[in-house]
Parts: structure tokens; C-alpha cells; sequence
């Protein structure tokens, strides 16, 4: 690369006078100068990009992204509790006993006196325990949608118009309601993922 040294245009090495004013080029820079000479461009680059870009994905939303994550293995730790606390509901029932479907217990014939119905004494902590994971799975589910929302702003909305992109040519630029649904949606999904942790804690038995 060669620097002009009357207009400050940078152009090829193989040019011997300047393409925009026509003075005489000098040397080309050195691999440091055209080292800082690109890195100049990329800031004054990024300085140009508009910071409210509509899909330009905002510190809070990348920290909220993260946190989203993170939450998917808090989630999935508190699958692996749930999975613990299982084993200590597992009521014991005698031997060659039929479990009802329900799951509410079990009827088993013993010698001489018939039919024996034993109630399984864990089944509220069972249906909390079952009620608890569903809610885990549906977090897990709600961050990694809220995540996906916070981090490709620009990949929904190209899910979001690909229908409407094959009959019309051009770009199509969001408008204000889009991005405000978008950021709305993203904020309640992280909520309901929230929530959904708490109810995950609070159902435990
Ligand atoms: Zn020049």
C-alpha cells in the first residue's frame, strides 16, 4: 500500500503517482504503518455504524443473552436435583404387586387373604416432583428462545419475512412495531423462563 503524501488517498503499491490528485507516490508503508493505517479505517468504520441500528444487539440484550444461558444450566442442575429426589419417593411395594396406571398404588394378591390395595404414600411428592421437571423443560425452552432473540435480531427477522421475501424484491427494513414486538417477546420469555425456575425450586418437595 501507498500513501499520497498531498491528498492522504492510500492505493496500490504497483501506482507510481497518485489516482485522485496525480502526485508522485513515494515508498510504500511498512507493514506496521499499514497495520495502523487499517485499524484507523476499522474505527472510523465502526464510529459510521449506527448504534441503533435495528439490529444492532445492545450490551444489555448480549448480558441478558448470557444470562439466558446460564440459566439453561441452572435448569438443567436442577433437573439432575430432581432426578436425586426421585429415588427417595420410590414407594416399596411386595413383591409380584400390579401398579395402577395411575400410579396412585398397587394391589397384590397374599396367601390366604386375598387382594391386598396398598396406596403408594409418595404420590403427591411424585406428581410435584413430575410437574417440576415439565416446568425445568419449559424454562429451558423459554431461555433458549429468549437467547436466540437477544443474539440474532437479524435471523429472526429473516424467519420472520421469509414468506413475504418471495414475492417481493428489495430489501425490507423492519418497522418500529417489529423491533419494539421483537424486544418485548425476548423480555417476556426470559421472564416466563424465570418464573419458571422459581416454580421449578418451589415444586421440590
Ligand atoms: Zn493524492
Amino acid at each position: 500500500m501507498k500513501k499520497c503524501g498531498n491528498c492522504g488517498a492510500v492505493q496500490n503499491d504497483a501506482r507510481a503517482v497518485c489516482i485522485d490528485c496525480g502526485e508522485r507516490l513515494g515508498r510504500p508503508m511498512s507493514d506496521a504503518e499499514a497495520a495502523q493505517h487499517m485499524s484507523a479505517l476499522d474505527k472510523a468504520v465502526e464510529h459510521m455504524t449506527d448504534p441503533s441500528d435495528d439490529f444492532a444487539v445492545p450490551r444489555r440484550d448480549k448480558i441478558m443473552g448470557a444470562l439466558a444461558l446460564v440459566s439453561i444450566v441452572v435448569l438443567c442442575v436442577l433437573l439432575c436435583v430432581i432426578g436425586v429426589v426421585e429415588d427417595r419417593y420410590q414407594p416399596e411395594y411386595p413383591k409380584g404387586a400390579a401398579l395402577s396406571a395411575s400410579g396412585t398404588g398397587a394391589v397384590f394378591f397374599s396367601p390366604g387373604e386375598g387382594v391386598t390395595w396398598v396406596e403408594n404414600p409418595y404420590i403427591d411428592e411424585q406428581q410435584a416432583l413430575e410437574q417440576a421437571s415439565l416446568t425445568a423443560l419449559c424454562g429451558v425452552l423459554m431461555f433458549a428462545f429468549a437467547a436466540f432473540l437477544m443474539f440474532f435480531p437479524r435471523a429472526v427477522w429473516y424467519l420472520d419475512t421469509s414468506r413475504i421475501r418471495r414475492y417481493i424484491s428489495g430489501e425490507l427494513a423492519p418497522s418500529r412495531a417489529w423491533v419494539v414486538t421483537h424486544k418485548v417477546v425476548q423480555y417476556v420469555a426470559f421472564a416466563v423462563g424465570w418464573c419458571c425456575v422459581i416454580a421449578v425450586i418451589w415444586l421440590i418437595p
